[in-house]
């Protein structure tokens, strides 16, 4: 199994000032490849042998690790075979692209030093070739197994990083009989089917509106082009950063605990690009549901032993979950479900996913009989 680890990276001031030459004379060969590719047929082999003479000519390049210029000569081969596949496919297909100064933020260094590469973790700095021993802060531990793939520097909002590719075994997990069935919404970012305490929406959009607006209407004041306009706009995408990293913190230890308590979790097979159209749009694209889905289905891949099952959506809030009665009606406000058959009362949320749950349960007796016809 592979997996990436990302650590922040605290380069002093010499350092800093050669990783930003790094990045800017891979920027550079990358846009003399593409020009190259644009004028010649030439294909990465060749190019890459041509590496030395370019060297020669440009000695600046030898200030830069051989390995970090030829992976940047493997991005280009690969945006030229994704533009071929694209075309071949009949979808729409983008030309590889010059790149900005803002669309190029990161380099790789392909093999460990242990492997005759030019990366190497240790103790509490990262072994650079040609840029030096670099403080590193580990938040988090490498697993002892850890195989390292490849290295790659990752410049954001003008704080480094280093993205590490590890290969590790697969940690087990004990064997779960629990089932659980989830419905997420926007006033309750999850319901448990089995009445655990529902996780309130944390609104991390919403709640930072204010701060956020005051941060931008400082940028509209700065004229245009200016030095403190720039300056001004870094805080802005700090700012969006520090949001999306509380989001994705939040989305990682949910689904993580929910991985490790259950064994089956069943979701609604939403459509989320179609409500991100609603009135409602904000709000949904701040619940992020398309990710956290995704991260169930990757933590129960890794788990090996847990499933993520999805169920069409249709009529799990309208429902009743004790006696199966179905109205629009049943609803009465969002959060109050009162079934007009049985008159059975519950609080909507919980309605609907214990409506998740057992849809699910009748899928799987389906499948599992082979047929339509469910054996009582
Ligand atoms: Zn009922």
């Amino acid at each position: 199994m592979i997996k990436t680890y990302k650590y922040r990276l605290y380069p002093n001031y010499k350092q800093r000032l050669v990783m930003q030459k790094t990045l800017d004379i891979c920027r550079e060969l990358f846009n003399l490849c593409l020009e190259q590719r644009k004028m010649q047929h030439i294909h990465e082999f060749e190019q890459s042998r041509q590496l030395t003479q370019l060297k020669k000519i440009f000695p600046e390049y030898t200030q830069v690790c051989d390995g970090v210029l030829r992976v940047v000569l493997s991005q280009l081969e690969h945006a030229f075979q994704s533009f071929f596949r694209r075309v071949k496919r009949g979808q729409k297909s983008g030309y590889p692209r010059f790149k900005s100064e803002n669309r190029f933020s990161s380099f790789c260094f392909p093999t460990h030093l242990d492997k005759g590469g030019s990366f190497r973790l240790s103790g509490e700095y990262l072994q650079l070739t040609k840029i030096g021993n670099v403080k590193v802060r580990l938040h988090r531990k490498i697993p002892n197994d850890a195989r390292f793939i490849c290295c790659t520097v990752l410049k954001k909002n003008g704080n480094w990083y280093a993205c590490f590719d590890i290969e590790c075994a697969t940690t087990t997990y004990l064997k779960s009989d629990l089932q659980v069935g989830i419905d997420v919404g926007i006033i309750n970012f999850i319901t448990f089917s089995d009445r655990s305490i529902s996780i309130p929406n944390p609104r991390f959009y919403e709640n930072s509106q204010k701060q956020r607006a005051k941060l931008q209407r400082k940028v509209a004041r700065k004229v245009k082009g200016s030095n403190r306009r720039k300056k001004a706009k870094l805080f802005v995408s700090k700012f969006e950063e520090h949001i999306a990293n509380k989001r994705r913190d939040f989305l990682h230890k949910l689904s993580q605990t929910l991985v490790n308590k259950y064994g089956i979790i069943v979701v609604e097979d939403l459509n989320v690009a179609g409500m991100i159209r609603s009135n409602l749009a904000k709000y949904i694209s701040d619940c992020s549901w398309s990710s956290f889905f995704g991260m169930l289905d990757y933590k129960a891949e890794w788990a090996g032993n847990r499933q993520i099952q999805r169920v069409p959506a249709r009529y799990t809030s309208q429902k009743c979950s004790e006696c199966g009665f179905i109205s629009a009606e049943n609803r009465k406000t969002q959060s109050e479900f009162k079934c007009l058959s049985c008159e059975f009362c519950c609080d909507a949320d919980l309605n609907a996913s214990k409506n998740i749950l057992s849809a699910w349960i009748e899928l799987s007796s389906v499948n599992v009989t082979g047929s339509d016809v469910c054996v009582a």
